[in-house]
């Protein structure tokens, strides 16, 4: 069984003076938290028994029952009364804190061992392992989660938790803002968490599902498998996304999103900032100039990357495709220009890299489409029907040579005409196709294949070609058709991901 999982935020209405009680709570919480640390640190052998044994070896150490009158180390200590759900989250929480210190503090051990045996060259001293170890955490700020029985009579829009305010320990009602529960998931413990100044619930969300078979066993056994493809792009269209069967028939397009006009509201943004700080003159140390236009203009890229990826994959979702293609995002090459310039390719980029990402989870929770990527090597530049290289111009230019970045290409060849980024969606999804054989496709014109003479070295020429933002010149670009045939590598180069 596979799973999927996701966090339901909500906004809390609640009274002003409850703010201090939610923080007195947390604050009790991370003391005890704290306390549970310290017993793990003094009996280190505790992590060697799974969660479910070390907590209750850990409540014996510390809790008082008529058949363990004395612990060792009594938690009424720190605090008198707390119930026990409100020690067993603390527990879980140091507990995991506990297993990730002492693991990391395991990996530098071995790295100091390691550096010690090491043989100083001749002629040379030996040099000190200098790396500091890891210490475990001095302060602790954790969020509280509430167990069954801190908290009840959850409805749409409000809440009963049990908190300590301080002084007692008292039931408050809290008004909730959310989304519904989408279907098939279900809940877990909630959590309240600070944001700035406010507070929100965060609950967990999970459902089942049976697990997809991997995409090798979908492309090789079932020739009706459908895929989605996806070339993204810094400007115009930012997604465009095509399904096609294993078969190769192409069943839709889709075009998403407004770049350019994204990116042109970017670019003002950055640019006031940019004038801003030159009228200024000077920028404080440590502190955030123009906090405002930063958040504008991160709120706009968080928001633009939900809105693509959510319709990526409801489109995918719509024409039943099991199979997410991307490509690898290459290295981002430095931009010569103005500050707002550069700026706003960094950050179309990255949100290349952001889309990807939501596209991976929102695809998982659907109902468990996969995603996978792949290499980006001139998938824009060959025709998705014959393999051959096309001729991408203008809009009312002459149809010759290739224009990077313009709107239509055609074939020399097959006389296949169509948009550019459309043609490269469709050529990134056989890409996919042609890692596991060959993809019930005609053969590359021989003239193109004769181009390139075939050698084992390709794979290293592939990835490091791979990194550059704007593509090869023609010459080399038909290197990259010999890859197709009679080599395994993109197999072993580029795997498959899932989340
Ligand atoms: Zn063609």
């Amino acid at each position: 069984m596979a799973k999927a999982t996701s966090t339901i935020r909500s906004a809390l209405h609640y009274q002003p003076q409850h703010a201090e009680v939610f923080a007195a709570n947390q604050a009790l919480f991370n003391r005890v938290v704290a306390f549970y640390f310290e017993c793990i640190q003094a009996h280190e052998g505790l992590l060697a028994l799974t969660n479910k044994e070390a907590l209750t070896a850990l409540e014996r150490l510390t809790h008082a029952t008529e058949a363990n009158p004395a612990p060792i180390m009594p938690l009424t200590d720190i605090a008198l009364d707390i119930p026990a759900m409100f020690r067993r989250a603390p527990i879980n929480a140091a507990l995991g804190s506990a297993r990730s210190f002492f693991s990391s503090l395991k990996k530098w051990r071995a790295r100091k061992e390691k550096h010690e045996l090491k043989k100083p060259r001749k002629g040379k001293k030996s040099k000190p392992f200098r790396e500091r170890p890891p210490v475990p955490p001095r302060s602790w700020n954790k969020s509280v989660p509430f167990y069954a029985s801190q908290w009840k009579e959850r409805s749409d829009h409000c809440i009963l938790l049990k908190v300590w305010t301080g002084t007692c320990w008292s039931w408050l009602k809290v008004g909730l803002l959310s989304r519904d529960l989408p279907e098939g998931f279900q809940m877990g413990s909630p959590s309240l968490v600070r944001r700035g100044k406010q507070w929100w619930l965060h609950t967990p969300i999970e459902k089942t599902f049976a697990a997809p078979t991997n995409v090798e066993q979908q492309i090789t056994t079932n020739p009706q498998t459908r895929i989605c493809a996806v070339d993204l792009n810094l400007d115009q269209h930012i997604a465009v996304c095509s399904v096609q069967t294993v078969e190769g028939t192409i069943l839709a397009t889709s075009f998403i999103g407004n770049g350019t006009e994204i990116a042109g509201f970017r670019k003002l943004l950055l640019g006031r900032i940019a004038r801003n700080r030159s009228q200024t003159g000077i920028l404080a140390e440590n502190e955030q100039d123009n906090a405002d236009l930063w958040r504008k203009i991160r709120h706009l890229d968080e928001h633009i990357a939900h809105l693509v990826s959510a319709r990526i994959v409801q489109f995918a979702k719509e024409h039943q495709a099991s199979i997410l293609v991307f490509e690898h995002l290459g290295n981002l090459q430095p931009e010569k220009g103005k500050y707002s310039r550069r700026g706003n390719t960094k950050r179309a980029y990255w949100m290349k890299g952001r889309i990807f990402r939501y596209s991976k989870y929102k695809a998982w929770n659907a109902s468990g489409i996969i995603t996978s990527r792949v290499n980006p090597r001139n998938s824009s530049r060959h025709c998705h029907r014959c393999h051959a290289a096309v001729i991408r111009y203008k809009q009312g230019q002459p149809e010759s040579g290739y224009t990077p970045g313009a709107a239509l290409v055609v074939c020399p060849q097959c006389q296949m005409r169509g948009h550019a980024d459309r043609n490269a969606s469709l050529k990134i999804g056989q890409r996919l196709l042609e890692r596991y054989g060959d993809p019930f496709k005609e053969k590359p014109h021989t003239a193109v294949r004769r181009a390139g003479r075939v050698s084992k070295e390709t794979g290293v020429a592939l990835s490091q070609d791979a990194r550059r933002q704007k593509g090869p010149s023609i010459s080399e670009a038909r290197y990259g058709e010999r890859n197709a045939h009679g080599t395994a590598q993109q197999g072993t180069l580029w795997m498959d991901e899932r989340p």
